[in-house]
């Protein structure tokens, strides 16, 4: 049986928690036997949304990951279980059985995307199935992909090379969520936030002009990049590696040209450039 997989495009998630809200819908005061239990009212979040802010004011940013479980291939939960309470299906899918897992709390400290939630009345440990009742039943999809409004979330079939996912998972510079876990997570993920640098490029002799189509080139780890500043002469170089070494220069004829050397510790803002008329 062909591997099932969520891939996540970070950058088409606008946050609005449809997925996560979806989730509770479908999981809360619900009992699908043999595959979960129902969610309780308090405390369980199958769907999590991380909120990672970067740069600062004037150039702040807001990005959303959606985290559900990452069923992953090698999964330290079901190392963790006993007697075989977390299983993973043929299609990958990795199952906390809903009563083998009684009392066994060992299992939510086992993970390390913290996907398990421990449910005190129930004394059982609980977590995202990819909605396996309802692939079962022949539904095409998981609710919270099916409720997702831009598309940030595609489901499908990895071993199938026809299907959307593969097809996008080929194009795509996917990666995993944490892969210092080394958990082989069958969800991928595309456009993880990482640093970025960025500027506004005036000309000394224009003032209130917007200095539109100015040549900015990056130079550095993953070698050169270049952009052109944009109608407010802002430009912006996203995806760059943490803690490494750049150069940036911003050159336009008739100017003189000017370079500066960053360090991505942090996300780099240079405010404002003026380039000087030759
Ligand atoms: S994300 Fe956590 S709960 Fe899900 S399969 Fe991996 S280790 Fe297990
Ligand atoms: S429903 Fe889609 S856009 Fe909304 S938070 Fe979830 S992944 Fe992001």
């Amino acid at each position: 049986m062909a591997r099932v997989s969520i891939l996540i495009d970070v950058n088409k998630c606008n946050g609005c928690y449809n997925c996560f809200l979806a989730c509770r819908d479908e999981y809360y005061g619900n009992d699908y036997p043999s595959y979960s239990a129902a969610q309780p009212l308090n405390g369980q979040f199958w769907m999590q949304m991380k909120e990672i802010e970067r740069g600062v004011y004037p150039r702040p940013k807001l990005s959303y990951i959606p985290v559900p479980c990452q069923h992953c291939q090698s999964a330290p939960c079901m190392d963790a279980a006993q007697d075989g309470a977390v299983y993973r299906r043929k299609d990958g899918i990795v199952m906390i059985d809903p009563e083998k897992a009684k009392g066994q709390r060992d299992i939510v400290n086992a993970c390390p995307y913290r996907a398990i939630f421990w449910n005190e009345e129930k004394e059982i440990a609980q977590k995202c199935t990819l909605c396996a009742h309802r692939l079962d039943e022949g539904e095409k999809m998981p609710r919270c992909v099916e409720c997702c409004p831009t598309g940030a979330m595609v489901f499908g079939y990895l071993d199938d090379s026809d299907s959307e996912i593969s097809k996008l998972s080929a194009a795509a510079a996917k990666e995993d969520f944490h892969p210092e876990f080394k958990t082989a997570p069958l969800v991928q993920y595309v456009g993880i936030p990482k640093r970025f640098a960025a500027g506004e490029v005036v000309f000394r002799d224009k003032q209130g002009e917007c200095a539109q189509g100015v040549k900015v080139v990056l130079e550095g780890e993953g070698g050169k990049r270049e952009t052109r500043t944009d109608s407010f002469g802002d430009f912006e170089f996203e995806g760059l590696e943490k803690n490494k070494n750049y150069k940036i220069t911003v050159e336009q004829a008739g100017y003189v040209s000017r370079s500066f050397d960053i360090s991505t510790r942090t996300d780099i803002n240079l405010g404002e450039i003026v380039l000087e008329p030759k």
